[in-house]
């Protein structure tokens, strides 16, 4: 019998040690997952954070769901251990709660940081902090030193005051909303790019998505949707995916089509996510 290969892929790591993952060089995937149920199913998505570190400054970019914070911080601190520069910048794609939830102790805790992007209403929320809140306009920069991070056209908004993100270094996008789909905790996925978790279906999980978090598309022509997308990762020759809920994405040419496929079949389909509830309420 042939020797054991050497541990050389993130398959063979255990699920525990696969976080803070890096991604792109200088980019950190950290967080954790949240199990749902849904059709007899448990569904597993991320309301994850990136931590992108040039060589002066690094930027949080979401917050993770507010049960997150403890592990967001723990990951943080690890990297910060590790020697990335301090964390001087915190931009969320948009005020909803698994994307923004841990904002006001992620301030807190780091008092150099800014808030930077679309800083509609925090204000309202957090008014100790608004002297620490800058505006970001599509195609605004921020130097981290020897990479910027650009506030870039959000195709698939959640809210009005959405924006992505962008690190023109290793071209990696930050989609928030967009690019959203379950995984599966039974079948190892926790902690795996798109393309290792090789069993997940995910034109499947993008449509189940879209159904339950994103009521819009049932009413939007999302051919228009894609075809927008197709050509934002064109413009800025994009070539990582960073999504929030979904896994990342590192092979955008064969990937991105799949969960395009998703959006446009649950833009077809009537919405379940409310029919379903009004059943068992009525049983
Ligand atoms: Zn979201
Ligand atoms: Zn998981």
């Amino acid at each position: 019998m042939l020797d054991k290969p050497a541990i050389t892929s993130m398959l063979d790591t255990p699920v525990a040690q696969r976080m803070p993952r890096e991604i792109a060089p200088g980019v950190f995937w950290i967080g954790d997952c949240l199990a749902q149920r849904h059709k007899g199913k448990v569904y597993h998505g991320y309301n994850a954070a990136f931590l992108v570190a040039g060589d002066d400054a690094s930027i949080l970019v979401e917050t993770g769901h507010p049960k997150d914070f403890p592990v967001i911080e723990r990951h943080m601190n690890e990297l910060f251990a590790r020697g990335i520069a301090p964390l001087k910048y915190l931009f969320v794609t948009h005020q909803e709660t698994p994307h923004c939830g841990g904002l006001g102790r992620v301030l807190k805790t780091h008092p150099e940081a800014l808030l930077v992007g679309d800083v509609s209403d925090y204000h309202l929320a957090f008014p100790q902090y608004e002297h620490r809140m800058r505006w970001m306009k599509e195609g605004d920069e921020i130097d981290l030193g020897g990479r910027t991070f650009m506030a870039v056209e959000p195709v698939i908004r959640d809210l009005r005051t959405t924006y992505w993100g962008f690190d023109t270094r290793e071209r990696v996008l930050f989609p928030g909303d967009g690019f959203a789909y379950s995984h599966y905790h039974e079948d190892g996925h926790c902690g795996l790019v798109a393309e290792e978790a090789v069993s997940l279906d995910l034109p499947d999980v993008s449509s189940t998505f879209a159904d339950l978090a994103l009521f819009w598309t049932k009413f939007a022509d999302m051919n228009a949707y894609c075809d927008r997308l197709d050509h934002l990762i064109a413009r800025l020759d994009v070539r990582v995916i960073a999504p929030t809920h979904g896994l990342p994405i590192t092979d955008v040419k064969t990937t991105v089509p799949k969960v395009q496929e998703g959006l446009k079949a649950a833009a077809l389909m009537p919405e379940t996510g409310t029919n379903e509830k009004a059943q068992a309420a009525a049983s």
